[in-house]
């Protein structure tokens, strides 16, 4: 199963990703397999064989909107007709002719799907949308035909339990294990009146998945706030109030100004806004959408979702469905997923009662008579952070131009300390003029990877930054990775340098931390290379190399004036690591609130879960120990897209977990000499180029020789002081 990477920071939404789980009525093994078989022969398409290109590249200057319908059907049927030849095969089951051959089967529709998927989040239009929604259901339910295939998991069970199984090691036997692990979570050792109930489930689930995407979007957007005055947004740039007008009237309302949401509840304007009422219009826009009733409103959706899924982890035997999800994670339930998030409320919530009388009292010394309300923590904190550190993007743009800071940052300080060098590519196709392209060689010179980046905002994209694999590497089939980066940087003026915010450049580094795992991924099987981890592991290589960002060598090298080449001023670089402890009980709080609230919906029982979703949310955060009256979370349920459609369910304290182990993980760097060749060989060998090829807690302690601690983040995040 494909793993979508966001970022936490600003996380994306895939809409209706061909990433759901599993679907389908149908019996596969019904189906006609000759008929199967031939229309996979047939097709003949640009998808049919792997590019000609450098690294298999995909050929974007032949492929055409109307080739994915095609190849994605055909790439069905073909991965129907392997799996079915595997099932019947008359030979004894092995494990080559059984799970190698199974890790084998699917090329064409990976092929397609990995140039497809990522068109469809960056750079989409009607044809690709309707081609999502239309395939969708029947890749659910090709996952479901195999994984509930009652001949072809006799073959892999008794491979499993077999003498040769027990004897496999290394990357076989991680191989063998994580193949046994998925047909059981998918349901593979139920009876078959049970399998055919789970299907029915599966099916629901995933319409609902999808249901609840395209509701949310269109709900945000359809609840973004009017104003009738540009003096309302008193405080805004210029260019976002001029933005706001245009917005306006794009929605047929000219002459007056509306604000567009976001997908998470803070929206940046909230720290502008003047005007409090406009400030509370906005505030309240934002978290109530999509519950208000009407046409949007997603909570009849999340509560059939929630308890439909209560109910399928019961069928399963699993005691909730957090249980059952958390079958593969680096945290191996659900309750230490809680007792870990919990570790942080006490110094949280002082710090969240710290910032907001800090906050009150800098209102009244200002002669604003107010009392504290959610609507004013990000406008006092944004005058509180000018007031200490006198800090704003406009003074820090300048020296972040975006291809600079890739180049001579992101890339420089992987050259440093992995030995790997870059050359830009200008004679492969892309499928957006802006992006570029770079081939990468490995430390002795021998060619690595081919890198895309994707960094522009535009109306088709969807928000958030991520990475994927065109091509994943694997010594099974011979090929190199193919990787892309995909951000949202707002893009620059005609005949103006793009430059980045703080937030973008970190960001930059973040997505090119999932780009060294692909990179490095030294795997024989493609399932376990590179960035096909876990949820909470996942997000550990990526946050891991954020750091780089502030290494002095680094940022000197890229920090430079767009215009004048001047270094940025040593006082600027104190003043953003300063400004990036501050505000840390709303940061780090709406996000901790944000990963509870997911982890309690998926604990309850299936009548728990049938309880109106507004009252249940209420309930989970008064019971948080933080101040959700002030920071309510990122995401409130009507609209936590990671959670009902985009598969991070009982997976968001993944962001938190894997945010530990980057800070731990640095800690080990800084006390053994810092960004050097020596710790670049370590980094690469113990778990950068290892995919999933071991246990992530091996990995771990194969890096730091310990079990990963939290005191490293508490102190980054400032909510504890330095005493070590
Ligand atoms: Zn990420």
């Amino acid at each position: 199963m494909k793993i979508r990477l966001m970022t936490a920071t600003a996380p994306v939404v895939l809409g209706a990703m061909l990433m759901s789980g599993c679907t389908t009525v149908s019996a596969a093994t019904d189906a006609p397999k000759a008929a199967a078989g031939d229309a996979a022969t047939t097709y003949a398409g640009p998808f049919a064989k792997p590019s000609t290109l450098p690294f298999h590249a995909p050929d974007f200057a032949s492929i055409g909107d109307s080739d994915y319908h095609p190849a994605i059907e055909a790439g069905i049927a073909a991965k129907r007709a392997e799996i079915a030849a595997i099932a019947d095969n008359p030979a004894a089951p092995d494990f080559d002719n059984t799970i190698v051959a199974l890790e084998k089967a699917g090329s064409l529709l990976t092929r397609v799907r990995n140039v497809f998927d990522q068109l469809v989040s960056a750079n989409t239009n009607d044809t690709l949308d309707a081609v999502d929604t239309a395939m969708s259901p029947k890749l659910a339910a090709l996952d479901d035909d195999m994984y509930l295939n009652e001949k072809l998991f006799a073959r892999v069970k008794s491979v499993h339990d077999s003498a040769q199984g027990k004897a496999l090691t290394g990357e076989d036997a991680m191989l063998l294990a994580t193949t046994y692990a998925d047909f059981v979570h998918e349901g593979a050792l139920l009876a078959p009146a049970q399998k055919a109930q789970l299907k029915q489930m599966n099916l629901r689930l995933a319409s609902l998945e999808t249901e609840f995407s395209q509701k949310l979007t269109a709900g945000t957007a359809a609840a973004d706030p009017v104003f009738d005055s540009a003096a309302q947004l008193d405080g805004m740039p210029e260019a976002a109030i001029a933005a706001a007008a245009k917005h306006a009237e794009d929605k047929g309302l000219k002459g007056k100004y509306a604000i567009a949401l976001l997908n998470f509840t803070q929206h940046p304007a909230l720290s502008q806004l003047k005007n409090r009422a406009s400030r509370k219009t906005l505030f309240e826009a934002s978290v109530n959408r999509t519950s208000s009733g009407g046409e949007y409103d997603t909570t009849g959706i999340v509560s059939e979702l929630a308890t439909l899924r209560a109910k399928k982890a019961a069928l399963l035997g699993k005691p909730d469905f957090a249980s059952w999800q958390m079958y593969d994670r680096m945290v191996t339930s659900p309750a230490k997923a809680m007792s870990f998030m919990q570790s942080f409320v006490p110094a949280l919530s002082a710090a969240q009662t710290r910032e907001a009388k800090e906050l009150q009292d800098f209102a009244k010394a200002h002669g604003d008579d107010i009392a504290l309300q959610p609507w004013d923590w990000g406008y006092y904190a944004e005058q509180v952070r000018r007031a200490k550190y006198d800090l704003d993007d406009a003074q820090i743009k300048p020296y972040f131009e975006v291809w600079r800071v890739l180049e001579d940052g992101v890339f420089h300080a992987a050259t440093k300390t992995y030995g790997i060098t870059f050359k830009r590519r200008t004679d492969l196709p892309v499928y957006h003029p802006t992006m570029r392209t770079y081939e990468v060689y490995d430390k002795d010179g021998s060619e690595l990877a081919l890198f895309y980046f994707d960094p522009f905002a535009r109306p088709n994209k969807q928000g958030g930054a991520w990475m994927g694999n065109f091509v994943e590497q694997s010594y099974l089939t011979g090929d190199k990775p193919v990787i892309f980066n995909t951000l949202n940087i707002v893009p620059p003026a005609e005949g103006q340098p793009a430059l980045a915010t703080w937030d973008n450049v970190t960001t930059m580094f973040h997505e090119f931390g999932h780009a060294l795992h692909g990179m490095f991924a030294s795997q024989k099987y493609p399932s376990l290379a590179g960035s096909n981890t876990a949820r909470d592991f996942v997000e550990f290589p990526s946050q891991f190399n954020e750091n780089f960002a502030t290494v002095p060598e680094v940022l000197n090298h890229y920090a430079k004036h767009y215009r004048t080449g001047a270094a940025i001023p040593p006082e600027l670089i104190g003043k953003i690591e300063a400004a990036s402890r501050f505000n840390q009980g709303l940061g780090l709080g709406e996000t901790l609130e944000a990963a509870m609230l997911d982890m309690d919906w998926h604990r309850l029982t299936p009548e728990q879960a049938s309880q109106p979703p507004i009252a249940f949310e209420g309930k989970a955060l008064a019971e948080m120990g933080l101040r959700t009256d002030l920071i309510p979370p990122r995401y409130r349920t009507p609209y936590f897209r990671h959670i009902w459609s985009n598969g991070y369910s009982a997976g968001y304290y993944a962001y938190i977990w894997t945010e530990m182990l980057a800070h731990d993980g640095w800690d080990w760097v800084e006390k053994h000499g810092g960004m050097t060749r020596a710790n670049g060989d370590h980094i690469r060998a113990s778990f950068l180029g290892q995919g999933h090829s071991k246990d992530y807690a091996v990995m771990y302690r194969d890096f730091t020789g310990h079990d990963p601690e939290v005191e490293p983040m508490l102190e980054a995040r400032g909510l504890v002081s330095k005493g070590r």
